[in-house]
């Protein structure tokens, strides 16, 4: 049996031994490949030095968060972004990015100043996947409307679109499935008051499923509260198993083929 784990933060392990802790944890329950997840520009030295230390265990996106972006302009981000996707070890998606304006703090004015760059940024990390032809890895709080038209708006392909982490509700998870995108699910799925997306995980179904743990948050229930790790991912994987009324076996080799042919790995 082989998992995936989609979008994990692996500078949440800052020393070489506890990464390397952490891959060997993964691998013993069985989480093959994980997918390391930028959120700002000072990852991506440290991803693609690990993808290449790690060929074939862990691949690695190149992104800019919504909310790190920081001094960063459209274009010192595609400046550097253009030398990594130059390297020996490229990356295999553009992520995270996105929109975040979950309980934005400001007054009225700095949030439309917050949203245009959040927006302008979007967009210009869109058209570096585009002319990549690589995946994307969006992140959207408070802002799953809004996501969905800056990506119409911006031509990419839907069928490369994956809402990490999704928290949306059906009717956004309908918008970005009939478009040919996807949602991906973390530990959230086994915590009790999440109906609504073990609801959206079955809407969304088996053909698109994969599985995150976008650590070091959200460890699943029995680990809720601990620092999460990729190998966690069983206990998402089961949860779900239980929910499709599926095998755990089936569920891993479903959810990392979608994972391996998405992400190309
Ligand atoms: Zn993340």
């Amino acid at each position: 049996m082989e998992l995936t784990d989609t979008h994990a933060h692996l500078d949440a392990f800052p020393s070489p031994q506890e990464l390397q802790g952490a891959i060997e944890r993964a691998k013993q329950a069985n989480v093959t490949r994980i997918i390391t997840c930028s959120a700002k520009k000072g990852d991506w030295a440290l991803y693609s030095q690990i993808a290449a230390a790690r060929k074939g265990e862990v691949f690695w996106q190149l992104g800019v968060h919504p909310t790190e972006i920081g001094e960063e302009t459209p274009e010192s981000v595609r400046a550097d972004a253009e030398k990594y996707l130059r390297s020996q070890t490229p990356p295999v998606s553009i992520g995270e990015i996105g929109l975040d304006f979950y309980r934005f703090e400001g007054s009225a004015q700095e949030f439309e100043e917050m949203k245009s760059r959040q927006e302008k940024m979007f967009l210009a990390q869109l058209e570096i996947a585009k002319e990549a032809n690589l995946p994307v890895c969006v992140h959207a709080r408070s802002a799953v409307e809004e996501a969905i038209e800056i990506i119409d708006f911006s031509g990419a392909d839907w069928n490369k679109i994956v809402f990490h982490c999704f928290s949306g509700n059906l009717q956004e998870l309908e918008k970005i499935n009939s478009r040919g995108g996807r949602a991906s699910f973390t530990g959230i799925i086994t915590y009790k008051n999440a109906e609504l997306m073990r609801s959206a995980m079955l809407k969304q179904g088996l053909e698109k499923i994969m599985f995150e743990t976008d650590c070091p948050y959200l460890a699943p229930a029995p680990n809720r509260g601990k620092q999460n790790e990729p190998s966690y991912i069983p206990f998402i994987a089961q949860k779900a198993a239980e929910l499709f009324g599926i095998s755990l076996e089936e569920i891993a080799e479903v959810s990392s083929k979608n994972a391996r042919e998405f992400f190309g790995i």
